[in-house]
């Protein structure tokens, strides 16, 4: 009966590794082929143009037109040298995808034919209009067109036989209706912020570089599955499904063998990456059955993060080489492991010094504690929206599930670092004075290096953990732009530097010394943000309940959980930093309460359809198999018999019919509370009724849809199994 599950259960089964093309060449000669970076630049440029160009990049400055116009020539012929025929702005909307609208370099001729032109003006900025992108009103009320403007600190590149220029995209009025734009101003911010408390320890800092390497983790599933489950194809995720008897108990998947036909997908994908300029690194097997991870070596923010999204899109595309899809939903099937996206964060000066790792003399690590407490407040401070940053209706499947971090940001430092932070927090002023003594630092702060704060201790239950010299924020989604969080992560740590650098001034002018102003500081950094220091089981529900205690946000309401963006103190930080204004936070929650509506909306239609129109006509012919035979039995035996033999059946005949009303009755009121939701006007109390009304059904739905699954004929089940989509590769 079930004819379609079989074949593809077949076809998948039977699929053998795809071969993959070598390069002839080794990754330095490939690496970057398709990149528009310096090298080609110079090769391609005339050299004053190419001086400008660099000059601009470097020290963040505006790029005259006549360097524009030449910049272009010089673009568009290494572009078509490399088989481009069109030209791209490529640029970050708020759906959490990229975007873009290619146009032919073909111009007229003057005379009925066609030449290939590219001009500054084309190159800097251009008109794509993108009406129906969401812009959460900002362009009702103020400029119907968007602008995408060239992003001249992230390189162009060719994806197939398009030239793809990175772009801010933003209003006309300069609103930006995307992540690239506040993401730039905050890394501008936190490269200013970050300066000034970096030059109390060395005066060469002119800049501050944030960094960012990302650690995706996806599934892949064989297309023929795919292709089977229609709630994989419309929502990412599988919407019912119960557990395969093995899962991940064994842990025999964690850094496994990779199997080939995955294997060659990732050379694939490594080759293709690599070629991007993306610096693919690490690969392994994940804890999940068919999950795995792709972590690359750590870049410049904007560019890493545009690395990410360019990997995502190309992930999607050689996966339907090697007849895979990608997964990158944070929780495509329930019962297991979902998937997220470290996001390992860290600040570095231009004189070669990462601001969190710490050093071998006192004054190196006294830098260190400054900025690592320094994180801690701005973290502190901004909990909640540093939650809200991360989170998605797609990423609260995985959230608070027992095997990703809670639905609550803490920071883990390790006993090391803990050690310290006491001490400093529990010396009196006169110690602090002392500590700045030259053996008072030795003998304290000192041991750090020593000590090597890599590695020894790992917490995998803290969303925001120390790790050696950096931050890995752990909460981030598998398919989210980290741009979300990292704008509020360096804008959040920007403020907070800036308001420590006026305190330390302050005392500095006061006449105090600077060790001992920075130590008076941080002492008091560390006792006000004590509540965000977790290093204990951030899995256990204790953790919950102390949380509350301490004045973290718990809230688990994904609606609600946005409302930290219209927090007073995030509007003030924002603004100080130059980063949001209130017109553009609004008009971003508007986008997310709007977006979190849609998803959920979806996947309730999803679930209506399999349910009704998969689910309850199969449970009814096996209903009626098992009528059937309970007639029959009661007309060949009699008495005792016969009830005795057909009681199993009427049995699961009524249980059938039980979870067939429960799913009939429940797919109506999910209907009815849609219909009800629909009708709200405000974005904000729309997604809250799809959370409080249409979700709640969701699961009772699911709950006797898997309980369906187990009672009846496997002959007959229509849609592939947990078994099927998570062990055939
Ligand atoms: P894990 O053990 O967490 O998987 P890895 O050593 O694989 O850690 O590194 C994870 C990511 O962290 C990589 O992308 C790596 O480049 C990045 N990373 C390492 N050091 C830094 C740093 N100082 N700043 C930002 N990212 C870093
Ligand atoms: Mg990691």
């Amino acid at each position: 009966m079930s004819q379609l599950r079989f074949k593809v259960v077949d076809e998948a089964f039977n699929r053998k590794a795809e071969p993959v093309e070598m390069p002839k060449e080794r990754p330095e000669v490939y690496y970057g082929k398709y990149v528009f970076n310096r090298q080609k630049m110079f090769e391609y440029l005339p050299a004053d143009t190419y001086k400008a160009l660099i000059n601009a990049i470097d020290n963040k400055e505006p790029l005259p037109m006549e360097v524009a116009d030449s910049v272009a020539e010089g673009m568009k012929r290494w572009a078509i040298d490399n088989g481009a025929r069109h030209y791209t702005h490529w640029f970050q909307p708020l759906t959490e995808s990229t975007a873009e609208k290619h146009d032919a370099f073909v111009e007229h001729d003057g005379k009925g034919g066609v030449v290939e032109k590219f001009t500054g003006k084309l190159l800097v900025q251009q008109e794509p209009d993108a009406s129906s992108f969401p812009n959460g009103g900002i362009r009702n009320t103020f400029e119907a067109r968007g602008y995408s403007a060239w992003d001249i600190s992230s390189p162009a590149f060719i994806m197939g036989n398009t030239l793809c220029i990175p772009t801010i995209f933003i209003s006309y009025t300069g609103e930006s209706l995307d992540y690239k734009t506040p993401l730039l101003r905050a890394l501008n911010s936190v490269d200013k912020a970050a300066t000034g408390v970096a030059r109390y320890f060395d005066d060469k800092v002119t800049h501050v570089t944030s960094y960012l390497g990302w650690e995706q983790e996806y599934f892949l599933v064989d297309e023929a599955l795919y292709n089977a489950r229609p709630d994989l194809m419309l929502t990412g995720r599988t919407l019912m499904g119960h557990e395969s008897a093995k899962n991940q108990q064994l842990e025999d998947h964690y850094f496994g063998a990779i199997p080939s036909r995955v294997e060659a997908f990732m050379l694939d994908l490594e080759l293709e990456a690599h070629r991007l300029g993306i610096p693919a690194k690490t690969r392994h097997n994940e804890v999940a059955p068919n999950q795995f991870e792709l972590a690359p070596i750590y870049e410049e923010c904007n560019l890493a993060n545009d690395h990410n999204q360019l990997l995502m899109t190309v992930m999607a595309e050689v996966a339907r080489r090697h007849h895979f899809r990608v997964l990158l939903h944070e929780k495509p099937f329930a019962g297991i492991n979902g998937s997220g996206k470290h996001n390992n964060w860290s600040l570095g000066t231009d004189t070669g010094t990462l601001l969190f790792a710490p050093g071998k003399t006192d004054k190196d690590n006294l830098r260190f504690v400054t900025f690592v407490v320094n994180v801690m407040a701005a973290v502190h401070k901004h909990n909640a929206l540093l939650k809200a940053s991360i989170m998605s209706a797609t990423n609260a499947h995985r959230l608070g599930a027992n095997e990703a971090p809670p639905a609550i940001i803490s920071i883990f430092t390790g006993s090391q670092l803990a050690e310290i932070l006491d001490m400093i927090e529990n010396s009196t002023s006169a110690e602090l004075a002392n500590l700045d003594s030259r053996e008072g630092l030795d003998l304290k702060v000192a041991q750090i290096p020593q000590l090597k704060l890599d590695n020894t201790d790992r917490n995998r239950t803290s969303p925001f953990a120390f790790t050696g010299n950096r931050f890995e924020f752990r909460a981030v989604g598998s398919s989210a732009n980290c741009g979300a969080a990292m704008i509020v992560l360096n804008a959040a740590v920007a403020e907070q530097l800036a308001d420590f650098k006026t305190k330390v001034d302050a005392r500095l002018e006061a006449g105090e010394n600077l060790n001992h102003a920075l130590l008076e500081e941080i002492r008091a950094l560390i006792k006000q943000s004590k509540a965000i220091h977790f290093d204990g089981n951030g899995y256990s529900d204790e953790w919950k309940e102390e949380a509350a205690r301490r004045g973290l946000d718990c809230e688990t309401s994904v609606p609600l959980i946005f409302d930290a963006y219209m927090k007073p103190s995030t509007a003030e930080m924002f603004k100080k930093t130059n980063v949001l204004s209130e017109v553009e936070l609004a008009a971003r929650n508007e986008v997310k309460w709007e977006m979190y509506t849609k998803k959920v909306q979806i996947e309730a239609r999803v679930l209506g359809d399999l349910a009704i129109n998969h689910v309850i006509p199969v449970a009814l012919r096996y209903q009626s198999i098992l009528l059937d035979n309970i007639v029959r039995v009661k007309s060949i035996f009699d008495g005792e018999k016969a009830t005795e033999f057909s009681a199993d059946d009427i049995a699961n005949v009524e249980k059938l019919a039980k979870h067939m009303k429960v799913i009939k009755d429940e797919v109506a009121a999910m209907v009815d509370a849609r219909r009800v939701a629909n009708k709200i006007d405000s974005e904000r109390e729309k997604a809250i009724a799809y959370h409080d009304t249409v979700v709640p059904h969701m699961d009772i739905i699911r709950y006797h849809i898997d309980k369906l699954e187990l009672m009846i004929d496997n002959e007959m089940w229509p849609l592939p199994k947990y078994r099927e989509l998570l062990f055939i590769r």
